[in-house]
Order: C-alpha cells, then sequence, then structure tokens
C-alpha cells in the first residue's frame, strides 16, 4: 500500500496499478467463496515408468473454474491464497479429494497413487501430517497409494516442522517427494540431512537437453546422486521425444508431461490409464 514508502513521501497508484490492486482484491474475496461454491477441481496427470511406459501414480493439481472469469491458473491463485490465510482450508480440500478420487478407483479395482503438492504455509501449521494420515484413515486407505511433493520454500520457510512432518509421513508409509528440484538456493543442504523417496527435476533443467551439455552435465549427476542416494526420480514437464530419448539414456526412472498426457479431470484420466493397459 501507499503508505509503506514511507511517512513522509506522497505516492499515488497509477491507475494501471489501482486496477491490479482492485482486481487481486475482487480475486481474493472471489476465493473466499470458491470453496463454498465448489469451483475447485483436482486435475490428474500420469507418471510414467520409462523402462516399462506403464504408469500406475499420478499428481493431483488443483484447478479453480472462475464462475466470470473462466480457468485461473494456480500460479496465480496459489500465492494468493496463501497470503490471505485461506490455503490451508484448500489444503485440505485437496488432501481430502485426492483421498476419496483414490477410494473410487480403488473401488474400481485400479490401485493409484496420487501425489498432492503441499505448500510451505500448510506445513507451517504444525499438524499437516497428523491431518493427511487422520484424511486417509477415514476412507481407509493403505499409505502406499498417496505421495506428498514439497518444494525447498518449506525448508526455507518453516525447517522444523518441514522435517517433523516428512518423519511421520514416511515412517506411515506415505512418500514425499522434493519438487522443482534445483531451483532454490541450497537443494543439496537439505538432501545431505533428510531422508526423501523422490526428487522431481524441475522443467527448466529439462527443456534444452537436446542442446546443452551443460544441462545434460546436470542432468546426468542429479540422477546419479539420487540413486546412489536411494531416491526415485522424475523429469518433469516433457514435451519433446527427444528429451525422452536422453532420460531413457541416462536411466530416470519417470517422466511426466504433455508428450504423455497432460493434466486431465478423474473420468478422463482413469479412462487414459484403462486404455495403456489394454
Ligand atoms: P508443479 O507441482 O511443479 O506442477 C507441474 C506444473 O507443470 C503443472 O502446472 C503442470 O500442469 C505443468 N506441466 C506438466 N507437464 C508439462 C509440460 O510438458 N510442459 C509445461 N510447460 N508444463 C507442464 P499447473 O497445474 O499450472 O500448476 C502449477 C503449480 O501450482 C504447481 O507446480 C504447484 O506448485 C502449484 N499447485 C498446483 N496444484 C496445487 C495444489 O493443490 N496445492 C498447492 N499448494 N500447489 C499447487
Ligand atoms: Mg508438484
Ligand atoms: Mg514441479
Ligand atoms: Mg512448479
Amino acid at each position: 500500500l501507499a503508505k509503506d514508502f514511507g511517512r513522509n513521501s506522497f505516492r499515488f497508484f497509477s491507475s494501471e496499478q489501482h486496477q491490479q490492486i482492485q482486481s487481486r482484491y475482487q480475486m481474493g474475496s472471489d476465493l473466499q467463496a470458491a470453496l463454498d461454491n465448489g469451483e475447485f477441481q483436482l486435475y490428474y496427470q500420469p507418471k510414467v515408468c520409462l523402462q516399462t511406459g506403464r504408469s500406475d501414480s499420478c499428481e493431483a493439481l488443483l484447478r479453480w473454474l472462475h464462475p466470470q472469469l473462466g480457468f485461473i491458473s494456480p500460479v496465480e491463485f496459489i500465492p494468493l491464497a496463501e497470503d490471505l490465510g485461506l490455503i490451508n482450508r484448500i489444503g485440505d480440500f485437496v488432501i481430502a479429494e485426492a483421498c476419496r478420487q483414490i477410494a473410487a478407483w480403488r473401488k474400481q479395482g485400479a490401485e493409484i497413487n496420487v501425489a498432492v503438492n503441499v505448500s510451505a504455509k500448510q506445513f507451517q501449521q504444525g499438524d499437516i501430517a497428523e491431518r493427511i494420515l487422520a484424511t486417509l484413515q477415514q476412507q481407509s486407505l493403505p499409505a502406499h497409494l498417496l505421495s506428498v511433493e514439497l518444494t525447498e520454500s518449506c525448508f526455507l520457510y518453516c525447517p522444523e516442522e518441514t522435517k517433523r512432518a516428512i518423519n511421520t509421513l514416511r515412517s506411515q508409509g506415505i512418500q514425499v517427494a522434493i519438487d522443482d528440484f534445483g531451483t532454490g538456493y541450497s537443494s543439496l543442504s537439505y538432501i545431505r540431512t533428510m531422508e526423501l523417496d523422490t526428487l522431481k527435476i524441475d522443467r527448466s533443467f529439462l527443456v534444452n537437453l537436446g542442446d546443452s551439455e551443460v544441462d545434460r552435465a546436470i542432468v546426468t549427476s542429479i540422477i546419479e546422486m539420487s540413486h546412489i542416494l536411494g531416491l526415485k526420480v522424475v523429469a518433469e514437464g516433457i514435451e519433446h521425444q527427444s528429451q525422452m530419448n536422453i532420460l531413457k539414456q541416462m536411466s530416470c526412472d519417470q517422466l511426466q508431461g504433455f508428450l504423455l498426457a497432460r493434466p486431465m479431470p478423474a473420468d478422463a484420466f482413469i479412462n487414459w490409464h484403462q486404455h495403456q493397459k489394454a
């Protein structure tokens, strides 16, 4: 706000700035209502095993269908939800909905591991692991069907709560993945101290894999290091066959990306899943 610029300085917002603030404010109040109005939905994007070409796991990605504006990207509304203190309620919805969906698929005979994204503010609550475990139990689900994805920001923002939660989740059999690996400031430091299950290499290291010797060196090293540490490696955002070929040579474990499948509503996902079996 203008007063943040200091007591003795006057600042006026340009009409463009004003509009941005206005629309952020508007979106914030819409976000409040979105949960109650059922405007959130989970999409599911498969992760595919590079050796077998099969998939038995996916990532749940949140979608907001705004009544006037249409689909709004999580890149826009998740940070807003964090700022407004709404992320915990939204996060609880994501966990509950993912568990409900896993149970529904299981009833149909499909055992699919679903990964949910959990943000730093959710770890800060201190009881996120217990809430996740309680939700699993409500649906009578085995822990191996749920994974949690978190980013390095969690270790920066609330290291103690994050470490405790990871240990609790893993001790109960829920897999924990580090997301967007390589994009933070100290990616290697928490790999040293935390036991994790999966490492997801950020898309930015993979886009130029064919052209960049530097990126190939980095990705090869990440994969080798991960395997020595007993971590499974997922490559994110794969769009081209050439990336897939290189990653196969590098012994990457799983791929995720538009080349294989886009994020899909639950019905389309299970359809895709049954088809790959045929
Ligand atoms: P993320 O967890 O790293 O998810 C991967 C993002 O890459 C997704 O964007 C996905 O749709 C996109 N993607 C997948 N394959 C490709 C590809 O081949 N090319 C390109 N260009 N993109 C690809 P999305 O769904 O827009 O989500 C963006 C971010 O929003 C996620 O990044 C995650 O950080 C956050 N997010 C999404 N859902 C949730 C949620 O339920 N809770 C929280 N806390 N964050 C979420
Ligand atoms: Mg993710
Ligand atoms: Mg990611
Ligand atoms: Mg990301």
